[in-house]
């Protein structure tokens, strides 16, 4: 039997998200925007587990929504345009994607192995949320993966109230629309996604022209074959490893050859898809590290997760004339 989500609102409701998120699990929660599907950022299962309820095939990078600028600045690096248009917009529908902090607590699965992150500040029950919780949570729009974003609680219940167990009902949304996303570059101002904060409304503040098209749009992860290029090839598949090779594992049995492998790390020893998406972005840039010039990559199961793992390692894998072609 599936279990089906508890609908609560208020104070009821944030104790219980508050113990779900501890747990490690994902809850829905309103924000000015649309509904989010949230988790913590700093755990790599729960972050998995967003992807599993979405029933999302591929490794979105994922926005990381804070309380505060201070939380934001421990794993982003804010250039100055970017700094004045958070202090003015937020908390609000704007997501700047800003340089990642270098070893701080996200977890690699929220930024897709990219070296930037999408940050925001909600308004309203997710921002007291977040600041209780202490640390940020990733949250895409909280709907299956190809469905609209939901504007209801009723919407999301109806959606993936048989995946999840709790969803936060804090009424319609008083935006509608997902945030806009800008990105700052060599201090020009681009626009990534249009949404609740509007060009005119950018420009005013930043007192600097917009960029839009494809000259932003390049940038928009998940557009491009593989925005995940490790410096080594990559053999997807293997039966049987070749010497020289480092080994990206995956379950309790070994592909023949193994013992020759420079470096072999396993996605996940038990076969847990989850634990094997929160272990795949690390792992990939570890065995990169190792300075092989194959990473051999073991067959893994398309089912559920495995069909984004096996989407980001096709990307990882496809011809470097091609990473920039649309996918
Ligand atoms: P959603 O959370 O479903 O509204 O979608 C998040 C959007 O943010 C997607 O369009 C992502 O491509 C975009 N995004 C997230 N992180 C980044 C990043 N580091 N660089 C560029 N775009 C990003
Ligand atoms: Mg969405």
């Amino acid at each position: 039997m599936e279990s089906v989500a508890d609908i609560l609102e208020g104070a009821a409701a944030l104790e219980r998200a508050l113990d779900l998120l501890a747990q490690g699990e994902v809850v829905a929660i309103p924000t000015e925007t649309v509904y989010g599907l949230a988790g913590d950022a700093t755990n790599g299962e729960a972050v998995a587990r967003i992807f599993e309820a979405k029933g999302r095939p591929r490794f979105n990078p994922l926005i990381a929504h804070v309380a505060s600028l201070e939380m934001a600045e421990s794993f982003a690096i804010f250039d100055p345009l970017s700094r004045r248009l958070a202090e003015k917009f937020w908390p609000g529908p704007l997501t700047l994607v800003l340089r990642h902090r270098e070893g701080s607590a996200i977890h690699p699965l929220v930024r897709a192995g990219l070296d930037t992150i999408a940050v925001r500040m909600p308004r309203g029950f997710g921002a007291g949320l977040i600041g209780k919780f202490g640390r940020p949570l990733a949250a895409p729009s909280a709907n299956s993966s190809g469905r609209i974003s939901p504007t209801s609680a009723a919407a999301v219940a109806v959606d993936l109230g048989g995946r999840i167990k709790l969803v936060v009902d804090g009424g319609a949304t008083p935006v509608g629309l997902e945030s806009t996303i800008v990105k700052v570059e060599d201090g020009r101002l681009h626009l990534l996604r249009p949404g609740g904060i509007t060009g005119p409304e950018l420009v005013g503040v930043a007192g600097t022209r917009l960029h839009r098209g494809v000259e932003a749009g390049i940038q928009a992860p998940g557009m491009m074959a593989s925005h995940y290029a490790p410096g080594a090839a990559v053999r997807l598949g293997v039966g049987e490893v070749r010497p020289g090779e480092a080994l990206l594992a995956f379950g309790p049995e070994r592909a023949k050859g193994a013992e020759h492998a420079v470096a072999i790390l396993n996605l996940s020893p038990r076969g847990d898809l989850r634990e094997a998406a929160s272990n795949l972005f690390a792992h990939l840039q570890a065995l990169d590290r190792s300075g092989a010039a194959v990473i051999a990559v073991e067959p893994i199961s398309a089912e559920g997760l495995g069909e984004a793992i096996n989407d980001r390692l096709a990307r990882a894998a496809a011809p470097r004339d091609n990473a920039a072609a649309a996918s």
